[in-house]
C-alpha cells in the first residue's frame, strides 16, 4: 500500500495547472486524545491522497493541526470524512478568502510530539482551562473597551505585515518567547484589564489563554478562529474591519490581504512593501520582505553574497550547502544583519 508521495512538487504543480479545477485552501485544528498517532496518520494519508487533498498536517497524541487545499468538488466528501471521526465532527474549518491553486503542492502528514511547537510543559498547568472564545463582532467591542490590552500572539515577521490596530506586537522569534515577554509587560494588570489575544487561526491562543489564566490573569479572551475567521465574518456580516495589512499564512501564498494598507517596507531599500519571499540561494532561504525592484536587481536574493552563490554552477552550490554553517539563518526567520531596513 502506498503511504507516501510519489510525485515531486514540480510534477504536481504542472498536473494542477492542467486540471484547472478550483481548490479550497483551508485549515483546522483540534486538541484531542489520539491513542495511536501513527495509525491515524496513515488513515488520513490514504483517505486524503485519494481525494487529492494537499497540505501539511501534524498529528500528535495531543491532537491534529492541518493546513490543506481540497478540490472544490471533493469538499462534501472531505467534510463527511471529518464528521465521521468523533473528535473532528463539526470541527471549525478556517476557509481562506483567496484561493490559490498552488497553495500546497504535496500531501504531507507527519507525526509529531506536539501539534504546535509551543515549548510549554503541559503538565505544569491546566490546558483545558482556556480563555473565553469571542467572535469578530464581540472582538471589535472588546478592542474598543479602554480596559482592554490587545495582544498579538504571533512572531515578528507575521505582525510586521499586518495586525490589529493598537495591538501589542512582541518582537519575538518564537511563541515561547512571547509568553514571557507579554507576562512581564502586563504583570500589573492581571486582575483589572481584559487580556484579549489573537493569532493566525486560533490554535496558539488555545494554549496561551490557558497559560495566562494559570499565571493569574483573570479576564482572558481569545479570537475564535483567529484572523482567518475574523476576516471571513467581517466580510459576511459587514462588520468594521480593524485589521490592517496582510495576514501571514504558512502556505505558498505567504500572506492573505485583509486591508489595502501596506504597513511594512522592503528590507533592502526601505520602500513601502509587504511581500515576503525566501532568498533564492537555497543554502540561505532567509525569509524577508523584498520589493519588485530589489528582487530584479538581486535576482530574489537577500544579499550580494547570496547573489554570488546562485551564479555558481549547481555542483559548486551543493558543495557549499553541505556545511551546516547556514542552518542558523534558516531558523532565524526574517533576521539578518544584511537586511538594512528590517526594523
Ligand atoms: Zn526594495
Ligand atoms: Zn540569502
Amino acid at each position: 500500500m502506498q503511504l507516501y508521495n510519489t510525485l515531486s512538487a514540480k510534477e504536481r504543480a504542472s498536473l494542477l495547472d492542467q486540471a484547472g479545477e478550483d481548490r479550497l485552501t483551508l485549515s483546522f485544528y483540534q486538541y484531542a486524545n489520539i491513542g495511536n498517532p501513527e495509525l491515524f496518520r496513515n488513515h488520513l494519508f490514504i483517505t486524503w491522497d485519494e481525494m487529492t487533498v494537499l497540505g501539511r498536517i501534524y498529528v500528535a497524541h495531543e491532537g491534529i493541526n492541518a493546513q490543506l487545499s481540497v478540490p472544490a468538488k471533493k469538499f462534501q466528501e472531505f467534510k463527511a470524512f471529518l464528521d465521521g471521526v468523533y473528535f473532528l465532527k463539526d470541527v471549525r474549518l478556517n476557509i481562506a478568502i483567496q484561493h490559490d491553486l498552488k497553495s500546497f503542492l504535496k500531501l504531507k502528514v507527519k507525526v509529531r510530539k506536539k501539534i504546535v511547537a509551543d515549548g510549554l510543559n503541559d503538565a505544569t498547568f491546566d490546558v483545558t482551562n482556556k480563555g473565553i472564545h469571542v467572535n469578530a463582532s464581540r472582538f471589535n467591542q472588546l478592542i474598543d473597551d479602554p480596559n482592554t490590552l490587545l495582544v498579538d500572539m504571533r512572531n515578528h515577521y507575521e505582525s510586521e505585515i499586518g495586525h490589529f490596530k493598537g495591538a501589542i506586537t512582541p518582537d519575538v522569534d518564537t511563541f515561547r518567547d512571547s509568553l514571557d515577554i507579554i507576562e512581564e509587560d502586563l504583570k500589573d494588570h492581571k486582575e483589572d484589564k481584559n487580556l484579549v489575544m489573537y493569532c493566525t487561526g486560533g490554535i496558539r491562543c488555545e494554549k496561551a489563554s490557558a497559560y495566562y489564566k494559570h499565571k493569574g490573569f483573570k479576564k482572558v479572551f481569545q479570537l475564535e478562529g483567529g484572523i482567518i475567521e475574523y476576516a471571513r465574518q467581517v466580510e459576511n456580516q459587514g462588520l468594521e474591519n480593524k485589521f490592517i495589512g496582510k495576514n501571514f499564512v504558512f502556505d505558498h501564498r505567504r500572506g492573505e490581504r485583509i486591508s489595502e494598507d501596506i504597513i511594512a517596507c522592503c528590507h533592502q531599500c526601505g520602500q513601502v512593501c509587504d511581500t515576503h519571499v525566501n532568498c533564492a540561494n537555497e543554502a540561505c532561504h532567509l525569509l524577508f520582505i523584498q520589493c519588485e525592484e530589489c528582487s530584479g536587481k538581486l535576482q530574489s536574493c537577500c544579499s550580494e553574497d547570496c547573489l554570488e552563490v546562485i551564479q555558481l554552477p549547481y555542483k559548486e552550490q551543493k558543495k557549499l550547502r553541505s556545511g551546516a554553517h547556514n542552518s542558523n539563518k534558516i531558523f532565524k526567520k526574517g533576521r539578518s544583519e544584511k537586511l538594512k531596513f528590517k526594523q
